[in-house]
């Protein structure tokens, strides 16, 4: 059975270190009060992971609904930013206690980790969350992690766990992600509306058809936006060297039923980027972008630096190390990178052969825009 491939990629043996994520809709009822019961099911299962051998790591949403509960807040929490710190921060503490507490009840112990998505994309912060999380599993405890959303402004959120799921599964060296929905999978096409809609149960690579068939359920009320954010997860997933499956929540032990052949998608690694590389491909922000011809793509894609000369356009005010895209003549990103020059110094150069570049920067040129160490390919 296909499924129990995907479940086989899950088990202990074949993946020391796993992240789960649970959404709010899953942990959270309408009227705003955790689901017990429920939760406690999934901890029963982490538990028996835990035992196999399996560190696991929880990424869990549903700060802001709770707090918006206890509050009294209208449009669960999310009518304002300000609305949403505030109800994030009443939340947390309720939620931390209950984890804390249902994992405390299997003899698991609890650890809080809040994290904004500048902590994980500035390279030191990252190493050092990267480390706290190694210790932790390491000694056998179970990491809570949310976004911190009472601080994290707009413009510097994730904005949806399942991103933060992918990056910090890159964080931890986890080999696989599972991301409890509240739907089974990627389907073919909206299955609410099209009955010849299939569950794919393995996806290889996330590419134009499988986004498409994101879209295709935009307004199916399972939430759009939903599928959208788990395809990006999985791609990053995937790039780290992580598995991704998304499996349905609305199911009492979710774990377990996946492992006994329960249906699911699976995205699969795509193996051994290294770290680095890893950590570049999963980045989310990028401080401007080079565009570059047809022959520079080709020699992208055969794992050679970028070099100037086929570069044609370069936008953004970057500095030196800073990561850009690269994007084909059609606008469509191709790579990401460090680059070795500043913007200015980047559009100085661009389109001109090496020899010509000691003239127009008055400077000893480095060997490319972009070397092939620091460059990823999307
Ligand atoms: N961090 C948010 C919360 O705890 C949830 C983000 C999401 O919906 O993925 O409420």
């Amino acid at each position: 059975m296909v499924a129990n491939l995907g479940a086989d990629r899950f088990a202990p043996a074949t993946c020391p270190r796993l992240i789960v994520k649970i959404g709010s809709s899953l942990l959270v009822d309408a009227a705003g009060t955790i689901r017990r019961d429920w939760l406690a099911g999934v901890v029963s299962d982490i538990a028996e992971r835990q035992r196999a051998g399996q560190q696991i790591a929880i990424v869990s949403s549903g700060a802001i609904a709770l707090g918006a509960r206890r509050l009294g807040l209208t449009k669960g929490g999310r009518a304002s930013l300000e609305d949403a710190q505030a109800a994030a921060a009443t939340g947390q503490i309720g939620l931390s206690h209950a984890w804390a507490e249902l994992l405390g009840a299997e003899g698991l112990t609890a650890a809080q980790m809040l994290v904004t998505l500048g902590d994980l994309e500035d390279r030191r912060r990252y190493l050092n969350a990267a480390a706290t999380l190694d210790r932790l599993l390491a000694l056998g405890v179970v990491p809570v992690i949310n976004e911190n959303d009472s601080v994290a402004t707009e413009e510097i959120r994730f904005g949806d766990n399942d991103r933060l799921a992918a990056r910090i599964a890159q964080a931890a060296g986890a080999s696989g992600v599972i991301l409890l929905s509240d739907v089974d999978g990627l389907y073919t096409a909206n299955p609410a509306r099209d009955a010849s809609a299939t569950l794919i149960a393995e996806v290889d690579e996330v590419d134009d058809d499988i986004r498409a068939m994101a879209d295709g359920g935009s307004d199916s009320g399972m939430g759009s936006g939903g599928m959208v954010s788990k395809l990006e997860a999985a791609r990053i997933a995937q790039a780290g060297g992580a598995h991704l499956a998304i499996i349905s929540g609305k199911v009492e032990r979710p774990l377990a039923a996946f492992a006994a052949g329960g249906r699911g998608t699976v995205f699969l690694s795509r193996g051994g980027a290294s770290a680095r590389k890893a950590w570049l491909a999963g980045r989310l922000t990028a401080h401007g972008i080079i565009t570059i011809d047809a022959g520079a793509v080709a020699a992208l894609k055969q794992g050679s630096s970028l070099l100037a000369a086929g570069a044609t356009r370069v936008t953004g005010g970057f500095a030196r190390g800073d990561v850009i895209e690269i994007s084909d003549p059609a606008g469509t990103r191709v790579a990401r990178g460090l680059s070795e020059y500043d913007a200015a110094d980047a559009a100085r150069i661009a389109g001109h052969r090496r020899d010509a570049h000691a003239a127009l920067l008055g400077y000893a040129p480095r060997a490319a825009l972009v070397h092939r160490d620091h460059l990823v390919l999307l």
